[in-house]
């Protein structure tokens, strides 16, 4: 994966924590904490489930909203620059010589090895 995408994903990796700390608080939640509580609340296992969910819910759609949000807004911008974008900062390529240097990093770059690249990692583009 080119050393520029880890970057621009960086957001989006902290975001693929949540679902899993979600995950394994509503399996501790569900399994330690409602039936000790919902006794003293005189609600039942299934009113808890539902609230677990509801609150799961709330969490998760909004993750998975801002990393779809993010990744294309990432897909548009490297289409944008056609593809052209160094590997190693991101600096747009496009309009350079087909061999060289990056002006920005100073790595070594060929416009068709880095058009590659990312194709290979971001497939197809289509968005708009
Ligand atoms: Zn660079």
């Amino acid at each position: 994966m080119p050393k520029a995408l880890k970057q621009l994903l960086r957001p989006v990796a902290w975001f693929g924590w949540i679902p899993l700390i979600v995950v394994v608080s509503s399996v501790f939640v569900v399994d330690i904490f409602l039936p000790t509580v919902l006794p003293h609340l005189g609600a039942s296992l299934e009113e808890g489930l539902y609230y677990v969910s509801t609150v799961n819910c709330l969490i998760l759609l909004p993750c998975m909203f801002f990393s779809y949000y993010h990744v294309t807004k990432i897909r548009r911008r490297v289409k944008a620059h056609d593809f052209s974008l160094c590997l190693n900062c991101g600096y747009p390529l496009k309009g350079l010589v087909t061999h060289g240097h990056c002006p920005e990093c100073g790595s070594s770059y060929e416009a068709d090895n880095v058009r590659q690249s990312w194709v290979q990692w971001l497939g197809p583009v289509n968005c708009n």
